[in-house]
């Protein structure tokens, strides 16, 4: 496997240069490049990132004179004791959360392959403080309501770690069996992210087994719509995914493919995903530009089996918002 670089490779603009007309006038201008590397020094933090690495384990500071435990160990001396040195403690991977933490759907570039996820401060057993941490749900989508004030989590540790704080994430104690919440340096591999529950809608009326047959016409008759504006297919160009849609009457598939985007009545037997919803119809208002469909996936009425996918769902609403721009310049001509 190839190491990440610090730079990641798509930010590497290509040799050459490009025209830029400005004023009547064509300006030349050339891509170039300016290194600057630097190693940063974790300091007196050093051991509790190498103990996150090394041995798995979450390192604290304890005031020799009030015992105070914190965690992260961020002062070597308590400051509500004169300055007393303070000591190193390993503590525990089970907490609480001291509030209800704040998702972020939409993170900036740097977060992008980690979003969903929620910003925990958690008390872990034999601390004072609490340690901010991302927080992950293996129930597929992570969405309000999973972590409240006082929800017990548990600390899991990547398989690939390198002694950064993203090293480590949280899920909630009542997604694990009792072996694995007691078990210590819980690696994310030992999780079953792979099967997550999907919601079960009832038994469909004749008006919706109706209902789904219209609805996945007309998301047909959109999606050829779409693939056929060349501009509209640059919001899904490169992006390749097989989605099964279930809803309460039926499944179909969705399949982008780099620009092309098809609606087919027919069950995916190894899909890239799984998006649920009761009525198809949130993905056609979706689609239509009638409300975002990454609210939908906000308000629950979307699910999906992978945290991650959330990436394609926000294409959806850029192929949907493109859709409708062009046709709103059309009218306007
Ligand atoms: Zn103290």
């Amino acid at each position: 496997m190839q190491k990440e670089k610090v730079i990641p490779f798509n930010f590497i603009p290509d040799k050459g240069g490009r025209t830029l007309k400005l004023g009547g006038a064509n300006y030349m201008l050339m891509n170039d490049a300016m290194y600057t590397f630097y190693e940063r020094s974790m300091g007196d933090f050093s051991d509790f990132f190498l103990a996150i690495r090394d041995k798995k384990k979450i390192l604290g500071c304890k005031c020799t004179k009030c015992g105070m435990v914190r965690v992260p160990p961020f002062v070597t001396h308590c400051p509500d004791c004169n300055f007393a040195p303070t000591t190193r403690v390993e503590v525990g991977q089970v907490g609480k959360l001291l509030s209800t933490p704040p998702i972020t759907y939409f993170a900036n570039a740097l977060f992008l392959d980690k979003a969903p996820f929620g910003r925990g401060r958690a008390v872990l057993k034999g601390a004072d403080t609490a340690m901010s941490v991302m927080l992950y749900t293996t129930t597929g989508i992570l969405t309000p309501g999973i972590f409240n004030r006082g929800t017990e989590v548990k600390i899991i540790f990547k398989d690939e770690r390198m002694g950064e704080i993203c090293d480590i994430f949280a899920v909630p104690a009542s997604e694990l069996t009792r072996a694995q919440i007691a078990k210590n340096g819980l690696l994310e591999s030992e999780l079953n992210f792979a099967a997550p529950k999907e919601p079960k809608y009832g038994k469909p009326t004749k008006k919706d087994a109706a209902d789904f047959k219209q609805t996945v016409k007309e998301l047909q008759l959109l999606a050829k719509e779409m693939s056929a504006s060349p501009r509209v297919r640059r919001a899904i160009e490169g992006w390749k995914r097989d989605v099964a849609v279930k809803c309460k009457a039926g499944e179909f598939a969705m399949l982008i493919n780099d620009g092309d985007f098809k609606i087919e009545d027919k069950k995916l037997k190894s899909p890239d995903f799984v998006l649920a919803c009761e009525d198809p119809r949130y993905l056609l208002d979706g689609l239509l530009y009638k409300g975002a469909i990454t609210d939908s996936v906000i308000t629950k009425k979307l699910w999906l089996s992978k945290n991650i996918e959330f990436n394609t769902i926000f294409k959806l609403d850029r192929l949907a918002r493109f859709l409708a721009r062009e046709k709103k310049e059309q009218a306007a001509k």
